[in-house]
């Protein structure tokens, strides 16, 4: 996993300030979060062995970042230290049934170098990454992949980052129906490179269509959704766990859509509930 790590920041509001006035919002959360760490530990709850690649501050936010990759069990061999920018942070709003509103300060996830990438990559069966590092970092993650015969997976999120030249590096391409759109549509998208896309759909599903003419619809699962936040990164997570312990795409997409599924029956990104047991037994539900 190459990919960013933030402290989130939550706080709980009635309703997001007008400019230039104050709102009163509910006592802090502060949470290990950013897409790279949350796909991160989704695949290491999915039963995949699991490395973590990212760039922390050197500050107490960065410690904090720490100890919970090393709790979530994937090390901290590959986490560098930037000695100039500070630790990444997201400050999210939490509004009354609308979802949330949130600012990130990229931080330290914008010096996660190159080198860096590639070099963390050396030995892994599957390379999943984002967008919220540096575009250059992500090519040199995929590439490198790529070439010492992983598979790659990329979550084109966000969109802003997006560079057409890292569809050539790609194998499994992933993108919600936002995403898929400002980017031109998926038969676009697979012009571009990938030898496949997955589309996810939110409580529709997913689609998964490949160059090699397969087009397949995945339903989701029926459970009682409290908070979608983070059902993408879960769905990203599982599913290169899956393709990684020699699932086949259909295969592996049931248990990245369970993932999703559990991780929107709680709030926040992360929940405890995923693990190699609860995926089994949701997808033994169909
Ligand atoms: P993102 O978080 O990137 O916008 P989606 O909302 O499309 O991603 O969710 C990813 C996947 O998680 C979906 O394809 C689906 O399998 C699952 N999922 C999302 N929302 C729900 C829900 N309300 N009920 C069941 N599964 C869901």
């Amino acid at each position: 996993m190459v990919g960013s790590i933030n402290l989130d920041v939550m706080v709980r509001v009635d309703r997001n300030p007008e400019v230039g006035e104050t709102v009163l919002g509910e006592a802090v959360a502060r949470l290990p979060g950013g897409k790279g760490f949350n796909q991160a530990v989704a695949a290491g709850r999915s039963g995949a062995e699991t490395l973590f690649c990212g760039s922390v501050g050197e500050d107490p936010d960065g410690a904090f970042l720490r100890r919970a990759l090393l709790g979530a069990g994937l090390g901290d061999a590959l986490l560098s230290v930037s000695k100039d920018l500070p630790t990444g942070m997201a400050h999210v709003a939490m509004l009354p049934e609308s979802g949330n509103s949130i600012i990130v300060s990229q931080g330290a996830n914008a010096a996660l170098s190159a080198r860096a990438a590639a070099t963390a990559v050396d030995g892994a069966d599957v390379v999943l990454a984002q967008l919220e590092v540096p575009a250059s970092t992500v090519e040199a993650a995929l590439a490198a992949g790529r070439a010492a015969g992983a598979l790659t997976i990329l979550n084109a999120a966000p969109t802003n980052a997006f560079a057409e030249s890292l569809l050539a590096h790609v194998d499994v391409l992933v993108v919600n129906e936002t995403e898929a759109a400002a980017l031109g549509g998926v038969d676009a998208l697979l012009d571009a490179g990938p030898r496949s896309v997955i589309v996810t759909l939110g409580s529709r599903g997913s689609r998964w269509k490949s160059r090699a003419g397969d087009d397949l619809r995945v339903p989701a699962f029926a459970v009682d959704a409290v908070d979608t936040t983070g059902a993408g990164d879960a769905f990203c997570g599982a599913l290169a766990a899956a393709l990684g312990d020699g699932a086949s795409m259909p295969e592996a997409m049931e248990r990245a859509s369970a993932a999703g599924a559990l991780v929107a029956m709680d709030l926040g990104a992360q929940t405890d509930r995923l693990s190699v047991e609860s995926l089994a037994e949701l997808v033994a539900t169909r």
